[in-house]
């Protein structure tokens, strides 16, 4: 049995039946057979799914919000906007998928060879609670269009969206076994993936979630794409908008309570503009409303869970301890929940073990360099490589940026937020592989050599 806590009130809201062994094998047999048929299907059948996907999404959204919101703790704006994402997600796959999957032709020696798009098998999915539906839709769109199947195994706070995005897809009419919601703990995940009938693996987590579903697919031979952790630098260059870096900055930190893998996490400015930038960008946290996740009015909601808000304020004790400064001091709010207010935090050593860590709250490191050197130092010296937002005027700047910043993503002058229509990933302990685009079609797909004469 999974429990719904609703971080907001500490209070339980629902219960979710776990499957138990014969209905995660029916689960599995079904996705077995559903890929024999689902691969063979014309592109039109697949496209016409993700557009009645789409509209389940768009009709059911006050639904999708209001789960999210009473099991992850996420602003009912937020969730909406969410939901938003996903349905263009399934449009944007819909409408321009089946150009991805068009064939090309390269002459060789012989005569000539195809390269052809095929599916490889049901995809099993291990998604997290951040965001819990646009997170699963951006495996599970490709994944129908190219007549693959779907698994998911989501995280065990949101189950309750699991069971709904499941029923999106049977209401919007999906086949037996094209879409299956695995209600499992994360226990349970590498007999799976060492099933022969699962041909590959996507996970969305933490790193060390990250080092055992590889281990798994590692044993069993099988194409793995890892989106993980971030510590993501926003940099603030002299020649910036400086009160337009600050005030997206606010969003960037505070976003999902603090609680995105692209979440701006450390804040690295220019000696010559670093007052000015501080000075507002402290205005505007300090001013950030904390409170009930319902109302529009809302920027900072609780956290996930107690657990979770537990683990950001011990890592503001060991900062503290380390040698740093609160700007705005992080503390947890006493009243039930997962509440606390957000922080910043100067002076971090960069090399104590706190600079190096993601901080999956809202919680910001702030940083002064003497230049861009030091700049691209600092924003290189963690284990991540996931985004990055830049802001410079220089054009010499942003191509050192472009050049030198270890990420999948960069963003200049703007809060980087990923899109249906661009590459999604990072490098390092961030993980590998891509999501999003044709390229995060093509990552479980079979690239087939048709040699002719
Ligand atoms: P998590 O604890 O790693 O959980 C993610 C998923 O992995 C959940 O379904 C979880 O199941 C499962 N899981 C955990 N340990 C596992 C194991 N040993 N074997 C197999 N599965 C396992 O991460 P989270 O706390 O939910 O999410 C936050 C993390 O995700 C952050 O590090 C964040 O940066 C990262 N993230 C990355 C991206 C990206 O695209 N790069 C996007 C969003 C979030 P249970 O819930 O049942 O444990």
């Amino acid at each position: 049995m999974f429990t719904s806590i609703n971080p907001a009130t500490g209070q339980e809201t629902a219960r979710h039946p776990a499957d138990d062994a014969a209905a995660v094998e029916a689960k599995i047999a079904a996705a077995a057979k559903g890929f024999r048929r689902w691969r063979t299907t014309a592109i039109g059948e697949r496209t016409a799914l993700l557009s009645r996907i789409a509209d389940a999404f768009e009709a059911n959204r006050a639904e999708l919000a209001r789960t999210a919101v009473e099991e992850m703790g996420k602003t009912n704006k937020s969730a909406l906007a969410e939901v938003a994402k996903c349905v263009a997600g399934f449009r944007y796959y819909a409408e321009h998928g089946p150009a991805f999957l068009e064939s090309s032709e390269v002459a060789t020696p012989g005569g000539k060879a195809i390269a052809q798009w095929h599916p490889i098998g049901p995809v099993l999915a291990i998604m997290p609670w951040n965001f819990p539906y646009w997170q699963v839709v951006r495996f599970m769109a490709p994944a129908i269009l190219a007549g693959n199947v779907g698994l998911l195994k989501h995280a065990s706070i949101t189950q309750g969206c699991a069971a709904l995005i499941e029923r999106m897809a049977r209401e919007a009419g999906a086949p037996e076994g094209v879409f299956q919601n695995l209600a499992i703990p994360s226990s349970a995940v590498g007999a799976l993936i060492a099933d022969p009938r699962i041909a590959a693996v996507t996970l969305t987590g933490s790193e060390g979630a990250g080092v055992k579903v590889a281990e798994a697919a590692g044993r069993a031979l099988k194409k793995v794409v890892l989106e993980l952790g971030g510590s993501d630098p926003f940099i603030v260059m002299p020649s910036a908008d400086i009160a337009k870096a600050a005030e997206t900055a606010v969003t960037a930190r505070l976003q999902n309570a603090g609680q995105s893998c692209i979440c701006a996490k450390r804040f690295i400015v220019h000696a010559d503009v670093y007052d000015a930038f501080a000075d507002a960008f402290a205005a505007g946290m300090r001013a950030a409303h904390v409170g009930d996740p319902m109302d529009d009015a809302t920027i900072l909601g609780p956290l996930s869970s107690i657990e979770q808000r537990d683990t950001v304020v011990e890592q503001v004790e060991k900062a503290l301890a380390a040698g740093a400064t609160p700007l705005l001091r992080a503390e947890p709010i006493d009243r039930p929940g997962a509440w606390m207010t957000p922080g910043i935090l100067t002076d971090v050593p960069p090399d104590s073990d706190v600079a190096r860590e993601e901080i999956f709250g809202p919680v910001a490191l702030l940083f002064k360099v003497s230049d861009l050197d030091a700049a691209i130092t600092l924003a290189n010296d963690v284990p991540f490589g996931l985004g990055a937002s830049v802001w410079t005027n220089a054009a010499d700047e942003r191509a050192r940026f472009e050049r030198d910043i270890e990420a999948g993503m960069i963003a200049v002058n703007q809060m980087l937020a990923s899109t249906p229509q661009a590459p999604f990933g990072g490098v390092k302990r961030s993980g590998h592989g891509r999501e999003l685009g044709p390229w995060g079609l093509h990552e479980f797909m079979n690239l087939k050599a048709v040699m002719l004469t």
